[in-house]
């Protein structure tokens, strides 16, 4: 009798602890937009760097090579533009704390000097087009 209950409770004990454990890890949360962009741009250029490598040995073809190199280098040059938009998103922030270089006197508002976009906030960087933008005058 005894031992049927504890047998019992160690059972209880081990189901208890299968039970909690795969919920006992929440989802880690994404660090930050760039940590995410840099990642991607690293195993891009990881990538291309295979890619030269197994080109390098003979493993392919002209062709494939170019091929690849190029979709890869369209992969870099859209996260790139992320990045440049993000950087624009975060001029934004940036221009809230009071920088004290040049008071605004007009509250007008900033023209993007490339797209013509206007903003009623001083940004670095357009949020439409994300080149830089400088202060109007
Ligand atoms: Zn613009």
């Amino acid at each position: 009798m005894i031992i049927a209950v504890t047998c019992l409770i160690a059972i209880a004990v081990i189901a208890f602890i299968l039970t909690v454990r795969p919920k006992d890890l929440p989802a880690p949360e994404p660090v930050s937009p760039f940590a995410h962009l840099d990642e991607r741009k690293a195993a891009i250029y990881e990538n291309l760097r295979d890619l030269q490598f197994e080109y390098r040995v003979g493993k392919l073809s002209d062709a494939d090579y170019q091929m690849t190199k190029q979709d890869l280098q369209k992969e870099l040059a859209a996260v790139m533009a992320e990045v440049d938009k993000l950087r624009g998103t975060l001029g934004v922030e940036a221009a809230v704390k009071p920088q004290a270089a040049a008071p605004a006197k007009k509250r007008a508002g900033f023209t993007c000097p490339s797209c013509n976009a206007s903003f009623n906030t001083d940004l670095k960087f357009c949020g439409e087009c994300g080149k830089p933008m400088k202060v109007a005058q």
